[in-house]
């Protein structure tokens, strides 16, 4: 697709509100600014536990107890945390019938804490454990603490219902989320690196499909010269209020915006 480049911004809101049939791809990038960290980049997860010992089933099977060291880490965090004004304003686009599903990468929540209706969790999320001995689930908060690493009543380690590397992606999951690439009219893709494997094709599936791209990251990504037409460089929040306000501006018809927005 040809943009003029002359406002990228407007051209993103142009777009969006011509086709208002959206789709976002998120990644660990959006929250950020709810305080936790990305996985890549020096304050990232990577920069102290390296993947490859605690982030693959294969380390978990092994040596449970020490990916419970990185896990009970990711749990505090993500509980803690609260939405931030990029997530609300996910819910928002959502709401003027702009947006109609958010698949994200994440596993903390926080879209459907700010009110996305429509999201799909491409690798789990952090509220459940699992045994994989004998698949009974049990909900975070009551099977576990600070300090401690959870057990199953069979006896097993718990693990959390996210994806490991080396784990498949659950298979509604991955289903929806590729139909959702293949007939959408923009994929609107915030704060991911695009390096995690097969989360890293939805972008290519919707540009085959005929989606155009649009790309919200301070930094430019393995996507950002072959894949993406619009490139929005800024942090998630920011970008998403200017695009806000300008969609607004341009299209009269759509519902006001909580403040904020
Ligand atoms: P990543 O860490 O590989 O990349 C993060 C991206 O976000 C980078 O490209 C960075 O430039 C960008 N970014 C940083 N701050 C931003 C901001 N304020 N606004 C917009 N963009 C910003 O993350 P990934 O691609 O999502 O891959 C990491 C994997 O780890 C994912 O699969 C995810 O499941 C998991 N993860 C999840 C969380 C979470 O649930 N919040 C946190 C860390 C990692
Ligand atoms: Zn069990």
């Amino acid at each position: 697709m040809r943009t003029d480049g002359s406002n990228p911004i407007r051209e993103a809101a142009r777009i969006l509100a011509e086709r208002r049939n959206a789709v976002a791809l998120t990644g660990a990038g959006i929250s950020v600014e709810s305080g936790i960290p990305s996985f890549r980049g020096a304050q990232g997860m990577w920069a102290k536990y390296d993947p490859a010992e605690y982030a693959t089933l294969h380390a978990f099977v092994l040596s449970p107890r020490k990916v419970w060291e990185m896990l009970s880490e990711m749990v505090s965090v993500c509980g803690g945390a609260e939405p931030n004004a990029a997530h609300q304003g996910m819910a928002a686009l959502e709401k003027m019938g702009v947006l109609r599903a958010v698949i994200t990468q994440n596993v903390d929540g926080l879209h459907q804490a700010a009110g996305s209706r429509r999201v799909i969790e491409y690798h789990g999320n952090m509220e459940t454990l699992v045994c994989i001995s004998c698949w009974k689930r049990y909900p975070t908060r009551k099977r576990w603490t600070p300090g401690t690493v959870p057990l199953c009543d069979c006896g097993e380690i718990l693990k959390p219902d996210v994806v490991l590397f080396g784990e498949p992606i659950p298979w509604l999951a991955q289903e929806q989320a590729e139909e959702e690439a293949r007939t959408c009219g923009v994929l609107v893709v915030i704060g991911t690196s695009a390096q995690v494997s097969p989360a890293c094709d939805i972008p290519r599936i919707a540009k085959e499909s005929g989606a155009v791209v649009i790309e919200i990251n301070p930094e430019p990504t393995s996507l950002t010269a072959t894949v993406t037409d619009i490139h929005l460089p800024g942090i998630a929040s920011e970008v998403l209020r200017r695009l806000i306000d300008e969609l607004s501006l341009a299209d009269e018809t759509f519902p006001s915006i909580p403040s904020g927005h």
